[in-house]
C-alpha cells in the first residue's frame, strides 16, 4: 500500500492506495473522534461491497455509523439529491463534529463532498472511491459540485477531505466501460503533466492483464501527480491546477451535447483527442507526440464512439463552460508531452474543428 500526501499545510491529507487499503479505513475514520458517521453510498456499491465497508467503519467503534444510499451517475449529482442528503443528515442527528464518508464513483464523491461542505457550514469528510476514475482523479483535490440543467458542476465548493482510502480490490466488480473512463483521466495526467508516466501507462496497456501491483503503482502515481498540481494551487488560480483541464473543455462540451448519455470519462477521451489535434495546430506539440497519445487511447478502446456534432453546437456548448469568461475561449493545450498550458484560442479554431 502507498500513501500519497496532498500537500496543503495544516490541511494536508493522506491518500492511501492499494490492494487492502480498506484496513486503514476504521482508524482514519476514528482519528478525530466523530460524534456520528454517515456513509453516503452508491446503491450499486452498497449491494456489492457495503457490508465490508460498513464493518471497517464500525470496527473503529467510535460513533454510530449509518449508511445513506444514493444513486450513482451524472443525473443523481443534483441540488435535489444534496437537499435529500441534508434531510437525512438531520434525521440521523449528524452534528458539527460528525463525519461524512463518500463511498462510490466520482459522482457520489462530488455530491457527498458538496453536502458535507454546506452541512452546518462544513463538516469533516473522507472518501472511499470505488471507480478507477475516482481513484486516479476525482477523490483527490477537494473540488465538490452538483449539476444544474444549465450546466455541469455549476454549484459547488472547494472542500478538502481529511483522508482518502482507495482500495483497488473494490475495482474487481467494475464494468469494462468504467475502466476505460478511469484510463482516460490517467492518460490526461500523463499527457499533461508527466511524459514518464505516459510511458508507464503504455507499458501497462501493452502487458497481459492482471498485474495488481502495477495497477496499484499507476493509481498511486496518478494521485501523486494530481496532488502536486493541487497543493500549490488549491483554488485553481495560478495555472498549475488548470493544466488538469486538458481534454476537459471539449470533453464537457461533448458530455453536454450527448445529453449526458456519454459517461464523463468517455467524453474526456474524445476531448483529449480533439485537444491533441488543436495542440499540434496551435501550441507546437509535435505531431508524432500527439500520435503517441492517440495510439495509447486507441489501445485502451477510447473513445468508445465517435462524436459527430455540428461545429456550431460544439462552440455553443463551449460558450457555456464556466472556465470561459468575458466571451473568450480558454483551452489547456500541450506544448510537448508532459507540458500543458492554458491559453486563449480564437473561436474560429473551434469552427475549423479539433
Ligand atoms: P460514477 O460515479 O457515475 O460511477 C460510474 C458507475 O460505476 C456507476 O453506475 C456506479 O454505480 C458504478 N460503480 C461504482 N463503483 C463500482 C464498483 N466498485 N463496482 C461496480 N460498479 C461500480 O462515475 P465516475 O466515472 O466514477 O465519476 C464521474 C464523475 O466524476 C463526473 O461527475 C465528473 O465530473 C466527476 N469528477 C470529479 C472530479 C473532481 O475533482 N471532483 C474529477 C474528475 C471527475
Amino acid at each position: 500500500m502507498e500513501t500519497v500526501t496532498v500537500p496543503l499545510g495544516d490541511r494536508a491529507y493522506p491518500v492511501l492506495v492499494g490492494s487492502g487499503a480498506l484496513e486503514a479505513l476504521g482508524p482514519l475514520a476514528a482519528r478525530r473522534r466523530p460524534t456520528g458517521i454517515v456513509a453516503v453510498m452508491d446503491r450499486r456499491v452498497e449491494a456489492l461491497h457495503g457490508a465490508r465497508i460498513l464493518s471497517c467503519l464500525r470496527a473503529a467503534a467510535v460513533a454510530p455509523c449509518h449508511p445513506a444510499p444514493v444513486d450513482g451517475g451524472e443525473a443523481a449529482k443534483s441540488p435535489a439529491a444534496a437537499g435529500d442528503l441534508w434531510r437525512r443528515f438531520a434525521a440521523l442527528g449528524l452534528d458539527r463534529r460528525g463525519l461524512v464518508v463518500a463511498v462510490g464513483g466520482g459522482t457520489v464523491g462530488d455530491l457527498a463532498g458538496f453536502a458535507a461542505s454546506a452541512w452546518m457550514r462544513g463538516v469533516d469528510w473522507g472518501l472511499v472511491p470505488t471507480t478507477l476514475l475516482a481513484m486516479v482523479d476525482g477523490a483527490v483535490g477537494g473540488k465538490t459540485a452538483v449539476n444544474l440543467p444549465e450546466g455541469k458542476n455549476l454549484v459547488g465548493a472547494f472542500w478538502q477531505p481529511s483522508w482518502v482510502v482507495a482500495d483497488t480490490r473494490l475495482l474487481a466488480t467494475l464494468p469494462a466501460a468504467e475502466w476505460g473512463c478511469g484510463w482516460a483521466e490517467a492518460v490526461k495526467h500523463g499527457a499533461a503533466l508527466d511524459a514518464g508516466y505516459l510511458g508507464r501507462l503504455e507499458a501497462y496497456a501493452a502487458s497481459p492483464a492482471g498485474d495488481e501491483a502495477a495497477l496499484d503503482r499507476l493509481v498511486a502515481e496518478s494521485c501523486r501527480l494530481k496532488a502536486a498540481a493541487v497543493g500549490p494551487d488549491e483554488r485553481d488560480g495560478t495555472g498549475l491546477r488548470e493544466r488538469l483541464n486538458f481534454g476537459h473543455s471539449l470533453g464537457h462540451a461533448y458530455e453536454r451535447l450527448s445529453g449526458y448519455a456519454w459517461r464523463h470519462g468517455e467524453a474526456v477521451a474524445a476531448g483529449l483527442r480533439a485537444e491533441l489535434a488543436l495542440s499540434v495546430r496551435l501550441a507546437g506539440l509535435p505531431a508524432g507526440e500527439a500520435g503517441r497519445v492517440d495510439r495509447l487511447l486507441a489501445r485502451l478502446g477510447l473513445p468508445p464512439r465517435p462524436g459527430a456534432w455540428p461545429k456550431a453546437d460544439v462552440a455553443d456548448a463551449l460558450r457555456r463552460d464556466k472556465k470561459n469568461s468575458g466571451g473568450r475561449l480558454r483551452l489547456v493545450l500541450l506544448e510537448a508531452l508532459g507540458r500543458a498550458r492554458g491559453m486563449e484560442v480564437p473561436w474560429s479554431e473551434v469552427a475549423r474543428g479539433g
